[in-house]
């Protein structure tokens, strides 16, 4: 970085002066910092993870203190001050983090250090957001008596101002909004003494979160749960080394050794944070902490305004929130003093985040656990390869109230009629004779996967992406699930005009519509994302809990976390439908769906039972999911994982190249290939992958037994070939540890 001619000269001016090293917050990938600056007089107190408005060229930026030095290697002439410090700062392991997500995800400096900023900072495209300080107005003597008498002028703003104010003190914004006025509307009344005018800081505004389900009093834990937290409780005075897996079988009480857990941590003076799936989805977990802990639990969650986000996130900073609860995001939470990061339902597929910076949340737990001296525990009943291999396992091998896991029964579909088999129906109709509940999982939404003319074969497919569009029937269209693009349902062929037009396929719209037939009159409850969308998924959680029978009918939504003790009956539809995709997590997937949808039931007195409806019965993960066999599942994994050097013994990285044009996605591909592979990393590839919102696209797979040299490689090849003018029309994405 710059001319570094003068670096053995120390001119006396910087005794006593200190110099910044600034990554600035820009979104261009060009721009790479850290940039020096010369820190002086009230900018002296300015340390690593403080933010600084800083002159750069003619801009101004925002950007991160990453470092302090004594001097820098540019001459003193060069070196200018910031413009100004931000109240927020970032504690400095968060920094190093930050900085570490950008190096390991092959992302930009700016986008790693906005993941620790405060919600709102992004990449400096917009203005920090601030503590607001709110105006609030009220009507003095004066006031009252210029509105009532008219010899007094008063402009039009003026007089709706006050007459607003008659009815008693409002803030600012109230006023803009039932009168019309702005601040310097109220600023001219109060320089003539009609209004005084205060400014209060305005109470943070506390998330609400809503609780479904059964609740937790304090209980006594079972000696599995005690000999869990024992060893919690050891590692976190030891000042904790390796993870600890908390392999508890579906209803062995995790929930309640997290909450443990947490309450030691705090005992010792550390904070915790809590990860878990999207928290619509599993608001019940979330409200147990809030119950337990009160105002102490920050829950950062996806409906959260940016203002709420923010409040809770100073919260937290000012020690005043001891607990942080929420989805992956949260593992960034900024708490100085870090001594527990429990990551619960570690087999959730959301903790990988899917735009750049593409992290996994639970790499990035075991850095932060490791770099702040914090136990990280990972709790689950299906848990991945990874954390078996890697973690210390503690098992729940029973659910707390001693009953036995409901019975799996694997039905095959060769030649049954329609997509409920016999079996199936038959269960579902002792469930609407018994007045009882039950879930059923297919995990495709729609009505039907795919259209085609019964006269020409023609199909009816996206024009932006290769795939089939899906058939809406409420909304009356048929939409792609890859870039949103509908139409309306066809009646007739384009191609050849003809009327008849054949639906293939069931979706959970339709599977709701012949449930709803099984069961009737129990209500029928839907949930997926075109539901979610619009009632949102804690109404219909809600719902079905309050329901006294019924069934909920949905795609893997259904299957999260929830505890309704109700549930006698669990069915999966096409379960081995994920083990056609040609995926190494293939299996895993399977056997993880499965085997949590059969937790959902027999949770209550009644005992449960669970149904699986697949075209191959005998497949392996099912076999070992009906048998709730976590650990025999997971031996003949690891062998397989093992012999193909596939997680957790190797590691891969994708880089996805894409153009709107055929071509240059082909080109750039081969070219970032030939330098990986230059590099000694092997790479397979390019393969093209299906057009995707308009894209062709092209990858490449990694697949490497040394993670850091072959993350280093692709960096290095990716960046050369992105700035190379040759592959302007390329863009480039890279996944590292993709799910
Ligand atoms: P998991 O997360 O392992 O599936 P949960 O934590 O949801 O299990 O626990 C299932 C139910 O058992 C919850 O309603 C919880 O309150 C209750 N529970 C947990 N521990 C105990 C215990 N020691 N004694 C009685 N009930 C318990
Ligand atoms: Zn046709
Ligand atoms: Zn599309």
């Amino acid at each position: 970085m710059g001319p570094t001619g003068s670096g053995a000269v120390r001119p006396s001016a910087y005794v006593g002066r200190v110099i910044a090293k600034v990554e600035p917050l820009t979104p261009a990938r060009a721009l790479r910092g850290p940039f020096d600056y010369l820190l002086a007089g009230s900018l002296e107190d300015v340390g690593v993870g403080s933010m600084l408005v800083v002159p750069f060229g003619r801009r101004r930026l925002l950007g991160v203190v990453v470092d302090v030095a004594e001097e820098s290697e540019l001459p003193r002439e060069r070196l200018v001050e910031p413009l100004a410090a931000l109240e927020a700062d970032v504690p400095q392991a968060l920094v190093r983090l930050g900085l570490w997500v950008a190096l390991e995800y092959v992302s930009t400096p700016a986008r790693g250090l906005a993941l620790v900023l405060p919600p709102g900072t992004g990449t400096g495209a917009a203005r920090p957001v601030r503590p607001r300080h709110a105006l609030r107005a009220e009507m003095t003597g004066a006031g009252a008596a210029a509105l009532s008498r008219n010899g007094v002028r008063l402009g039009s703003r003026q007089r709706a101002a006050l007459a607003a104010l008659a009815g008693g003190p409002l803030g600012a914004a109230a006023l803009a909004r039932r009168a019309g006025c702005d601040h310097s509307t109220l600023r001219s009344l109060e320089r003539r003494g009609l209004v005084v005018l205060d400014r209060a800081i305005e109470p943070a505004r506390r998330p609400r979160v809503q609780s479904v389900g059964a609740r937790a009093s304090e209980v006594r834990l079972t000696s599995a749960q005690r000999a869990a937290l024992t060893a919690i409780e050891s590692r976190l005075d030891d000042g904790a080394q390796r993870p600890l897996l908390l392999h508890g079988v579906t209803g062995s009480g995790k929930t309640e050794v997290y909450l443990r857990a947490v309450a030691a941590a705090l005992r010792r003076g550390r904070s915790a944070i809590v990860l878990v799936p999207e928290i619509a989805l599993t608001p019940q977990t979330a409200g147990r902490f809030v119950d337990r802990f009160g105002d102490a639990v920050a829950v950062m969650h996806s409906r959260l305004s940016r203002r709420e986000r923010y409040d809770e996130w100073w919260r937290m900073r000012r020690r005043e929130a001891r607990v942080c609860v929420g989805p992956r995001s949260a593992v960034f939470a900024p708490f100085a003093d870090l001594g527990l990061l429990v990551v619960d339902e570690e087999h959730d597929g959301s903790y990988k985040q899917e735009g750049d910076p593409r992290y996994d949340a639970r790499r990035v737990a075991e850095r932060r656990a490791a770099d702040e001296g914090a136990l990280l525990v990972a709790g689950t009943a299906t848990p991945r390869p990874e954390s078996m291999l890697r973690y210390e396992r503690l098992e729940l091998t029973r659910r707390v109230d001693g009953r036995r896991l409901p019975h799996v029964e694997v039905v095959g579909m060769v030649g049954a009629v329609g997509p409920i088999h016999e079996r199936t129906r038959e269960a579902l109709d002792e469930v609407r004779r018994r007045r009882e509940k039950a879930i059923v999982l297919l995990n495709r939404r729609g009505w039907s996967n795919f259209l085609s003319c019964r006269t020409c074969g023609r199909v009816w497919e996206c024009p932006n992406c290769d795939v089939t569009l899906v058939l809406h029937r409420a909304a009356g269209e048929i939409a792609c699930h890859h870039c949103g693009h509908r139409e309306p349902v066809p009646h007739v062929c384009g191609e050849c005009g003809s009327v008849s037009v054949a639906r293939h396929g069931t979706g959970t719209e339709q599977l709701e519509r012949e449930v709803e037939a099984l069961v009737a009159p129990l209500p029928v409850f839907r949930l997926d994302s075109d539901v979610a969308a619009a009632a949102g998924v804690a109404a219909v959680l809600r719902r079905f809990d309050a329901a006294d029978a019924g069934v909920l009918v949905g795609t893997q939504m259904v299957a999260k976390g929830h505890d309704f003790p109700a549930v006698t009956l669990g069915v999966v539809l096409d379960a081995d439908a994920t083990l056609r995709f040609p995926d190494f997590r293939a299996e895993e997937r399977t056997f993880a769906l499965v085997a949590q949808l059969a937790g959902r039931s027999g949770r209550g007195e009644r005992g449960g039972r669970v149904i699986v409806q697949a075209l191959d019965p005998q497949a392996r993960a099912l076999r070992y999911a009906a048998a709730h066999d976590a650990t025999g599942f997971l031996a003949g994994e690891l062998a397989r994982r093992e012999a193909f050097s596939y997680p957790p013994y190797g590691d891969l990285i994708r880089v996805v190249c894409s153009s709107t044009e055929a071509g240059p996605e082909l080109a750039a591909a081969d070219a970032v290939r030939e330098l990986i592979v230059a590099a000694g990393v092997p790479a397979l590839g390019p393969a093209a992958l299906f057009r995707r919102q308009g894209r062709h696209r092209a990858q490449l797979v990694i697949r490497s037994r040394e993670r850091t040299a072959a993350i280093a490689a692709v960096r290095r090849a990716v960046e050369a070939v992105a700035s190379d003018r040759a592959h302007g029309a390329a863009t480039f994405a890279v996944d590292v540890d993709p799910q």
